[in-house]
């Protein structure tokens, strides 16, 4: 079996998850990326040793997700490091947020990631070594209006992180989350034009009124810094963190 480890990144066709994705190729994995979309520099990945593919999955389904994980283990023996990452956004109210929306946010963001979790536990448990790691928010932590769906799932993730690192604590395995504030990709430029838009107002004092509002740095972050956080987390010298919140939110929550 290959001592390369293998990472399977989902919603990696983009964003963070592109950035993601990137990294722990250079950092010397195998990556798999599950998306909806298929990544457009997927061809920039190339090494001799290693190998970087895209497998088309939609993560609403349970038989998509348990596809994928067979499938990564059937070519590269185990599943080393999973990165729960797809996500989406809807902005409504309360009384008017779609249940479909509602199910579909629960099942792509919060069941996805159990089910992977699950189906993913019992090679890393054989293997003795394994990285979780899921794309929280500071979502995960206080609310804004109008995100019921994404907030819910995002506030799930963490219990769900909690449990995953206590079951795999004696087995080498650790499960975190990262906790991001506005990082600058296509989900969050979305937003701001239509909040732009909607308040009558540039993007310029969208970002600066309504999406930094809150932020002590005054500046969005990048996906490159949350992409430094999980190769951190997925190294040796992290083997003792674990159950953990990783905040990266320009001190938001720090007031
Ligand atoms: P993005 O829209 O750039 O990327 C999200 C990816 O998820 C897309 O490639 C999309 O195709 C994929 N995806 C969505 N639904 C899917 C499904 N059913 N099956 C498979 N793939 C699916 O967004 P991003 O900003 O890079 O967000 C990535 C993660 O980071 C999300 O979980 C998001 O909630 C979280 N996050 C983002 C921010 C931010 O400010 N951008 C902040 C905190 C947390």
């Amino acid at each position: 079996m290959s001592i390369i480890k293998t990472a399977l990144i989902t919603g990696a066709a983009s964003g963070i998850g592109a950035e993601i994705a990137k990294t722990l190729f250079n950092d010397g994995c195998n990556v798999v990326i599950a998306d909806l979309n298929e990544p457009e520099f997927l061809s920039d990945l190339k090494h001799e040793t290693q190998s970087a593919e895209f497998v088309p999955t939609d993560l609403s389904k349970q038989e998509s997700c348990q596809a994928l994980v067979e499938r990564v283990v059937q070519e590269f023996g185990a599943v080393d490091i999973l990165v729960n990452n797809a996500g989406f956004q809807h902005i409504s109210p309360l009384e008017e947020f779609p249940e479909t929306v509602w199910e579909k946010m629960l099942q792509v963001m919060l069941t996805a990631p159990f089910l992977l979790t699950k189906y993913a536990f019992p090679t890393m448990k054989q293997k003795q070594w394994g990285r979780i790691i899921n794309m929280g928010s500071i979502h995960s932590q206080v609310a804004s209006l109008n995100k019921v769906g994404y907030i819910a799932a995002k506030h799930g993730l963490v219990g769900l992180t909690k449990t995953t690192a206590l079951e795999g604590g004696r087995f080498g395995i650790t499960a975190n989350v990262i906790c991001p504030a506005y990082v600058r990709t296509p989900l969050v430029e979305q937003q701001i034009a239509a909040q732009a838009q909607t308040l009558g107002i540039s993007v310029e004092e969208v970002e600066s009124q309504v999406f930094l509002k809150a932020s002590a740095t005054g500046r969005m972050i990048e996906p490159t810094e949350v992409a430094s956080m999980v190769s951190y987390l997925c190294s040796d010298n992290a083997k003792s963190i674990t159950g953990a919140c990783w905040t990266i939110d320009g001190g938001w929550t720090a007031q």
